[in-house]
């Protein structure tokens, strides 16, 4: 039985680019607006997060900004983020501090996903062995090194398995050598999957339309993926939540709502 008790999407930032980075091959010359998000489980045992988002500071400082969002790479800008978007001040909303937060489950390590941990250091840190030796090899320029060089209680997992009963780590690769969607169980509702960038969109499932990066140009595995998902999904009855969707995520139960 599962021990999920509710489920909270958090926008941790926005960010504006070109809609072929969410959509291979697709949607040259359109801008899209993206929500960068984080995922708050509650559990009977503790909390789990899913994604922690950009490093604020990475944003905020100009001098760091310039270093780390080079216009040759980033030629749409840096994501937008402020203060209040970062997660303490989301977990102090709930009346909760980081230390409240018992795993961070990080889904791949790009910067819009992991930047965050040092805003929930402390707290025990899942991550596939692959996606942190992809992460290091600097094949990959969304990859911010620093963003997980530091010394946090790493828990390094291989392949899938239960985070917490009703709550699975399910491995979708493709966009990342070691990218994880996570299966929740709700007390009430259908079953929830976060995909993840494994589906940025609505579209990337629907079309079944690979990401714009995919991991050493292995766009059939990122496919492999969405259907695995699509499968699942339809097995179990589940929802897929698409990751970087704006028009879904307004869908969404935001703070004080829950989904259950
Ligand atoms: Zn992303």
């Amino acid at each position: 039985m599962t021990q999920v008790k509710k489920l909270w999407p958090l926008l941790t930032a926005t960010h504006h680019y070109d809609k072929s980075l969410s959509t291979r091959g697709r949607g040259q010359g359109q801008i899209i607006e993206a929500p960068i998000l984080a995922y708050l489980l509650e559990t009977a045992n503790g909390r789990i997060l899913y994604d922690v988002g950009c490093d604020y500071h990475k944003i905020a400082d100009k001098k760091q900004q310039q270093h780390y969002y080079d216009p040759e790479i980033f030629p749409f800008g840096p994501p937008e983020m402020d203060e209040s978007q970062r997660l303490p001040a989301h977990l102090a909303r709930m009346g909760l501090t980081p230390a409240d937060v018992d795993v961070v489950f990080i889904g791949h390590l790009h910067f819009d996903h992991a930047g965050g941990l040092c805003d929930v250091c402390g707290t025990e840190v899942h991550v596939q062995h692959n996606e942190m030796e992809a992460a290091k090899s600097g094949l990959d320029i969304a990859y911010f090194p620093d963003d997980f060089t530091g010394q946090y209680p790493w828990k390094i997992m291989n392949g899938e398995y239960d985070v917490a009963p009703g709550v699975r780590a399910i491995s979708t690769p493709g966009h990342t050598a070691g990218h994880m969607s996570l299966w929740i169980e709700l007390p009430k509702g259908p079953p929830v999957i976060l995909c993840g960038d494994a589906a940025d969109l609505s579209e990337n499932i629907t079309d079944e339309v690979p990401p714009g990066l995919c991991w050493q140009e292995q766009e059939d595995q990122a496919i492999a993926s969405i259907r695995k998902l699509k499968a699942l999904a339809t097995d179990e009855n589940a929802i897929l939540w698409p990751n970087h969707d704006i028009s879904f995520w307004r869908t969404l139960n935001q703070f004080p709502k829950f989904h259950e």
